[in-house]
């Protein structure tokens, strides 16, 4: 059988109030408990709605509802990567505000993102980057971070540990039926249209019995990827890679 973990990005002061409402509505209706990433004092300029200065205090009901609290990246203010150079995971990304980043001042970055939210009395319990892109200091740099649990990040169709992390795997944003396997279905509500919503409700009808929290998702966990994680990983990434490459040729036509 298959679960499916929920997962929101892009919780900020200044994301789209209304489509966050919309959504923890939704999650609260089939009492879902989603992964949230907060952005620790964002910089990114696509999230410019109106500021809530009650913002922290949603994220500290969140945390007491049980939403897994994440650090999701420091600023979300990204600088251009090589794409395939040196990412943890495969990534055809030019955009990251890790990768690439040295170790110390990687290290410095999640200090303070994380140090951020417990001054506002959240214990984040997990870490997703920005763009997906990050590199092996930034694996090396978390585990220096004590609350920090597990990445919602990689490939595999279960939770899994690698280097000494946890991974919940985030394999593609959905949401889809699937027959077997746990999958992460990522959701950017600041940005959703209302067919994401009703595309939404309409699979929780049908699936809120298969969506997971997750505790129970690291209830089980892999010694590593194993070989379908790798499969995936590689096939994801050449498929990606087909599509991106069609893309700039039709374009230059
Ligand atoms: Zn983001």
């Amino acid at each position: 059988m298959s679960h499916y973990v929920i997962r929101l990005d892009d919780a900020c002061p200044t994301m789209n109030h209304a489509n966050w409402n919309r959504m923890e509505c939704l999650l609260d209706k089939y009492s879902i408990r989603p992964i949230v990433g907060v952005i620790p004092e964002n910089q990114d300029p696509d999230f410019a709605w109106k500021n809530d200065k009650s913002f922290w205090e949603r994220v500290h009901f969140w945390q007491e509802k049980g939403w897994s609290i994440a650090v999701h990246g420091l600023h979300h203010r990204m600088h251009e990567h090589e794409p395939g150079k040196g990412y943890y995971q495969k990534s055809h990304g030019k955009h990251t505000e890790f990768a690439g980043v040295p170790y110390e001042e990687q290290l410095a970055m999640l200090k303070e993102g994380t140090q951020i939210l417990k001054a506002h009395g959240i214990t984040p319990e997990s870490f997703f980057a920005p763009a997906h892109t990050y590199d092996a200091n930034t694996i090396k740099a978390l585990k220096l971070i004590s609350d920090i649990k597990y990445v919602s990040d990689g490939y595999a169709l279960q939770a899994y540990r690698k280097d000494g992390m946890i991974f919940i795997p985030s394999i593609c944003d959905g949401p889809f039926v699937m027959p077997f396997g746990l999958y992460t279905y990522v959701f950017h509500p600041s940005v959703m249209t209302e067919a994401a919503f009703v595309r939404l409700e309409k699979f929780l009808q049908a699936n809120s019995f298969k969506v997971t929290d997750v505790d129970r998702a690291m209830e089980r966990i892999r010694r590593n990827q194993g070989i379908s994680g790798h499969l995936i990983e590689n096939s994801i990434y050449a498929a990606r890679g087909f599509r991106l490459m069609r893309k700039t040729r039709r374009k230059k036509k």
